[in-house]
C-alpha cells in the first residue's frame, strides 16, 4: 500500500485537501472535503457512542472492575492562562529546535540524524531528517559538502554509525540538512508549543491567553463541576471532543502530525487503590474499540513505555500505535495514548505548579517561599457519601486523536483489487474498506437504466433513504462505472432498480466487499440497511 496513491485518492475524492491551497497552502494544516467530514463525523460518533451512551453496555466491557458513570463535556479553546501554567504546559511543554543561520530553515533538534565523515584531511558531522532514506541523504551530501564527484565515493569514511544530533555536543563541526556550509546551526532553543493570542483590546501581555494544545485540562478544571450537577458517585469519566493547537516545529505525513487538530479524551477519576485495574480496563477496551472498527490486529501494538520515557507525574502509560504506510518497516506512530496520571492534574489545580525534576508532589516554592504558581485554591477533592472518605481521585487518560485515527481507518480501508464486471471480464478496482458505520456514505441508489419509469422510483426510494441515513444518487454511466466510483469512496452498499422492480417492487443490495446481490422488497431497504450497520 503506497502512501502517495492514498494522498491522491484523498484529494481527487474529497477526503482531504490542503488548507488555503489556491495560496500554496499552510503547512500544518488540513481541511475535510465532503467525504472526509462525513467519515471524520461517524469516527468521532463511533467514540462518543461507545464511551459515553453505551458505556454501561456490559457486554462489551470484559473485566471493567466495577460499574462506573460516564458524562460528556465542551469546553472552551481559550482558557485562563493559568490553567497552562498550573498543567505545566506553559513551562514544560516545549520542544528543542535548531536553527540555520545560512539557509533560515529551523529543524526539531532530535528530528535530525547524521554521522561524522573525513574526507580531504577533514572531518564533519553531516546531517539529514531522520526518515528511511537518510542514509542515502546522509552520503549525497557528505559528497557535496566535501565537493566530491560520485566515482569519488570510497574517499568518504565514516567514523561510527548513523546518530542523532542531540548526541553531538559540539554544533561546530556540523553541517546542517540544506547546507554546503559547516557550524550554520545554532545551539538547541526551548520553544513552546502552545500558539499565543490576546484575549480583548489589550495586545500586551497582561490580555495574553494561548490556544488550548490538549482538551483535557478543560475537563480537570470543570471536575467539581461535573461531579456536582450530575449527582455521580466516583468512579466517573468525563469525555470531550474538540480542538486542539500545537505549533509543531516540523508537521509532517499528511494530517498525522498537523498545527491544529481534534482531540478524542476521556479523564476517569476513580480511587488511588483502583487505579491500576482500571488503567488496564482502559488499555484494553481503547484497542479492542479500533479492532471492531476494522483495524487489523497485524497493524496494531500496544506499547508500554520504559521509565525513562513517562512523563515526570505518570505512573504509566501506553501507546496504541499503527503501522502507518509512511513509516519505516517495524515502525508505529502513535493514535492514543493512555495514560496513569495520579493525582497529579487535580492537585496541581488546588495548590499549584508542581516541581517536574524532583518529587512529583512536592510544589515548587519560590523565593517568598509560597508556590510559584499558585493553584486554585478550590477543593478538588472527593467525597464518597457512603463511606465518608475524602481523596484526591487517581485520574486514568485514553487520549485519541480524532484525526490520526481517522487517517488510519483511511490507510486500513485503501485496497486494490480485481472483480469481474457485468460481462464477465475482470477489472481492476480502488475499494475502501472502510466498517459500514464509518463509511461516510451508507448507500447509493441508482435506476439500471435512465429510462422506464426507473429514475423515478430510484428516486424516491432516495429520498426516503436520506432521512435516515447519508445516500447518495446517480444514474450517469454504465452500471458497472457506477459501482466502482462507490467503492472508491467505500459506500458499502448499493441498490439498484431494475426492469423487475416496476413488476415486484424489489431491487437489488449489492455488498462492497462480497460482490453479492441480494433482492430485498423496497420497503424493507432501510432495515436492512440499519440491520447490517448495527451488526
Ligand atoms: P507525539 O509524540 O506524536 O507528538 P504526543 O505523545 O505528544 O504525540 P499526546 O499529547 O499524548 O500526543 O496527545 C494525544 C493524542 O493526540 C495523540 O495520541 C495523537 O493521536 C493526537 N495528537 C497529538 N499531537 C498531534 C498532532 N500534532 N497532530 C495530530 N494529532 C496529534
Amino acid at each position: 500500500m503506497s502512501m502517495e496513491k492514498i494522498v491522491s485518492l484523498c484529494k481527487q475524492r474529497g477526503f482531504l485537501f490542503q488548507s488555503s491551497e489556491i495560496y500554496g497552502g499552510l503547512q500544518g494544516f488540513w481541511d475535510y472535503g465532503p467525504l472526509g467530514v462525513e467519515l471524520k463525523r461517524n469516527v468521532k460518533e463511533a467514540w462518543w457512542r461507545e464511551m459515553v451512551n453505551c458505556h454501561d453496555d456490559m457486554s462489551t466491557l470484559p473485566g471493567a472492575p466495577s460499574p462506573f458513570a460516564m458524562e460528556g463535556l465542551d469546553c472552551t479553546i481559550i482558557m485562563h492562562p493559568q490553567v497552562w501554567k498550573c498543567s505545566g504546559h506553559y513551562d514544560l511543554f516545549h520542544d528543542y529546535m535548531v536553527d540555520c543561520k545560512e539557509t533560515k530553515k529551523r529543524y526539531r533538534h532530535d528530528q535530525l540524524n547524521g554521522r561524522w565523515v573525513e574526507a580531504k584531511g577533514r572531518k564533519a558531522f553531516i546531517t539529514a531528517p531522520a526518515g528511511d532514506d537518510e542514509v542515502e541523504l546522509i552520503q549525497k551530501h557528505a559528497l557535496k559538502h566535501f565537493n566530491l564527484r560520485n566515482k569519488n565515493i570510497d574517499d568518504l569514511v565514516y567514523d561510527g554509525d548513523v546518530m542523532c544530533l542531540t548526541e553531538v555536543e559540539d554544533l561546530s563541526q556540523v553541517v546542517g540538512p540544506e547546507t554546503k556550509k559547516i557550524g550554520t546551526l545554532t545551539e538547541p532553543r526551548e520553544f513552546n508549543l502552545m500558539f499565543k493570542t490576546y484575549v480583548g483590546a489589550l495586545s500586551g501581555e497582561e490580555g495574553t491567553a494561548f490556544l488550548r494544545p490538549e482538551t483535557a485540562q478543560g475537563i480537570f478544571v470543570n471536575f467539581k463541576n461535573v461531579l456536582d450537577s450530575t449527582r455521580n458517585r466516583l468512579p466517573l469519566g468525563i469525555a470531550q471532543i474538540g480542538k486542539s493547537f500545537r505549533n509543531e516545529i516540523t508537521p509532517r505525513n499528511f494530517t498525522f502530525r498537523s498545527r491544529e487538530f481534534e482531540q478524542m479524551e476521556v479523564e476517569f477519576f476513580c480511587h488511588p487503590d483502583q487505579s491500576q485495574d482500571w488503567y488496564k480496563f482502559w488499555r484494553d477496551r481503547r484497542l479492542a474499540w479500533y479492532h471492531a472498527y476494522g483495524i487489523s490486529e497485524g497493524r496494531l501494538i500496544m506499547r508500554e513505555h520504559h521509565k525513562e520515557e513517562l512523563a515526570h507525574y505518570s505512573i504509566g502509560t501506553a501507546d496504541i500505535e499503527y503501522a502507518f504506510p509512511f513509516m519505516a518497516e517495524g515502525e508505529y506512530g502513535e493514535l492514543e495514548g493512555i495514560a496513569h496520571r495520579g493525582d497529579f492534574d487535580l492537585r496541581s489545580h488546588m495548590e499549584g505548579k508542581l516541581d517536574e525534576k524532583t518529587d512529583p508532589l512536592e510544589l515548587q516554592l519560590g523565593e517568598d517561599g509560597k508556590p510559584k504558581w499558585k493553584g486554585s485554591g478550590k477543593d478538588l477533592s472527593y467525597r464518597d457519601d457512603l463511606s465518608g472518605e475524602k481523596y484526591i481521585p487517581h485520574v486514568i487518560e485514553p487520549s485519541a486523536g480524532a484525526d490520526r485515527a481517522t487517517l488510519a481507518f483511511i490507510c486500513e480501508a485503501y485496497c486494490e483489487d480485481e472483480q469481474p464486471d457485468e460481462n464477465g471480464k475482470m477489472q481492476s478496482r480502488t475499494v475502501m474498506k472502510f466498517h459500514p458505520r464509518l463509511a461516510p456514505i451508507k448507500a447509493a441508489v441508482f435506476p439500471l437504466v435512465k429510462k422506464d419509469g426507473m429514475p423515478e422510483v430510484a428516486k424516491q426510494i432516495y429520498l426516503d433513504l436520506k432521512k435516515r441515513f447519508k445516500v447518495f444518487y446517480d444514474e450517469k454511466g454504465a452500471i458497472g462505472r457506477r459501482y466502482r466510483r462507490q467503492d472508491e469512496t467505500g459506500t458499502p452498499y448499493c441498490i439498484t432498480v431494475d426492469g423487475q422492480t416496476l413488476e415486484d417492487q424489489t431491487v437489488t443490495i449489492r455488498d462492497r466487499d462480497t460482490l453479492e446481490q441480494q433482492r430485498i422488497k423496497i420497503d424493507e431497504i432501510a432495515a436492512v440497511i440499519q440491520q447490517r450497520l448495527d451488526q
